[in-house]
């Protein structure tokens, strides 16, 4: 039997509900086929600023460092809203991020069939669901660049802020995206603003030398107006889009809209070798927190996605997936996707219903 550490961050609000059907999930993955997994709890975000007055406590990231892999649920609150920056939970994850070398985050923008009214755009635009990945870099570009404000005459204040991405940090978020793209369907489109932005000409540039090593990929670019427009038009187009850390940002989170329930939408953001951090995109949800109201699919596709990327238990990774698309399909929905005629359940029993489907369909 393989054994899997596992370092687990519950964190704040609905993160606890969720990660224990995660737990649940995984659980009875191993009991189907043959692996144990050993999970170590960890304090962080509004948590960990109650019990150790910090949010990112120094044996959390040693922890997390030790494990396999990092599974989190959310942090953050109203009850640490009045803190300065830095002293915020949310503060946790950027440190977590920087201390785990997390240079890559990577979002599946998945629709399930069985939710297909859940979606905003016209049937005919998503018939058959939809199916692709936005690759974005997390450690560079503007949110990490200098910055300033500076006294501009008569003009008042001037403020400023560098986009600024060197060979090297391109070319290692393209190898997570052209890998990606291998392991699916091989079409990567590479989205900037190469009209306007000289860093987007060193990305595209990058971008199209790193084509050679990857005969097997068909590489595209997209200028990102054009992109964000694709994206409500045409989706079903995209495989894998990898883009900067802001264009991601933004991009991302229309993907995110167009597939439904932010509950349903897990995330993985990965560095060298295998380890990663996974994470539904969802917040602590304190609006429905300890009310067994939350969606725990996110936290459920956030941990196939680590069987996926770290274990390389790929069939594993697979059959939670089909899980999930059963329990959809037989109906059961929590509060955030329920439409009439679904039969409406709480946290715990998606879990439930999610576990059992693993166990009903044993290799
Ligand atoms: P949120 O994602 O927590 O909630 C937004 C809305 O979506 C709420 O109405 C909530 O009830 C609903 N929702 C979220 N997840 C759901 C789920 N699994 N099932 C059903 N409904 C769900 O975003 P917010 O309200 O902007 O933020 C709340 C707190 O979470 C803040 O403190 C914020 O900083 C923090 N936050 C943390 C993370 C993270 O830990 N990765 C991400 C985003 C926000």
């Amino acid at each position: 039997m393989m054994e899997y550490d596992i370092a687990l961050i519950k964190g704040d609000g609905i993160g606890p509900e969720v990660i224990g059907q995660a737990v649940r999930a995984l659980d009875a993955v191993g009991a189907a086929y043959g692996h144990a997994f050993r999970y170590k709890e960890l304090l962080a975000g509004g948590c960990a600023i109650d019990a150790l007055g910090v949010p990112l406590p120094t044996e959390t990231v040693a922890a997390c460092k030790a494990a396999d892999a990092t599974l989190l649920g959310a942090v953050g609150g109203w009850k640490w809203d009045g803190l300065p920056g830095g002293a915020r939970p949310e503060a946790a994850l950027l440190g977590l991020r920087k201390e785990l070398g997390l240079y890559a985050n990577i979002r599946p923008a998945l629709l399930f069939d069985a939710l297909s009214d859940a979606c905003p755009l016209k049937p005919e635009l998503t018939a058959g669901g939809l199916d692709f990945v936005v690759v974005r870099e997390l450690t560079g570009g503007i949110y990490f660049g200098e910055r300033g404000v500076e006294d501009a005459g008569a003009m008042g204040k001037a403020a400023y802020d560098v986009e600024r991405y060197s060979e090297a940090e391109v070319r290692r978020i393209g190898a997570v995206a052209f890998e990606t793209a291998r392991g699916r369907r091989g079409r990567l489109t590479s989205v900037d603003k190469a009209n306007v932005l000289e860093s987007s000409r060193l990305w595209r540039r990058v971008l199209t030398e790193m084509a050679a090593e990857y005969p097997d990929v068909e590489l595209g670019h997209m200028y990102v107006d054009n992109a964000a427009m694709q994206l409500v038009r045409a989706p079903k187009q995209f495989d894998v889009i990898v883009t900067s850390n802001m264009f991601g940002d933004i991009l991302s989170d229309e993907a995110s809209m167009i597939t439904g329930s932010i509950g349903m939408l897990p995330s993985a953001s990965l560095g060298e070798g295998s380890y990663g951090m996974y994470e539904p995109i969802h917040g602590s949800a304190p609006d429905i927190a300890g009310q067994d109201k939350a969606n725990p699919f996110a936290a459920i596709l956030s941990a196939a996605m680590l069987l996926r990327h770290t274990l390389k238990l790929e069939r594993e990774a697979a059959a939670l997936e089909d899980a999930v698309r059963a329990a959809l399909a037989e109906g059961y929905r929590t509060p955030d996707i329920y439409t009439e005629g679904t039969k409406l359940i709480g946290t715990a029993e998606a879990g439930e219903r999610v576990a059992e489907a693993v166990a009903r369909h044993i290799p």
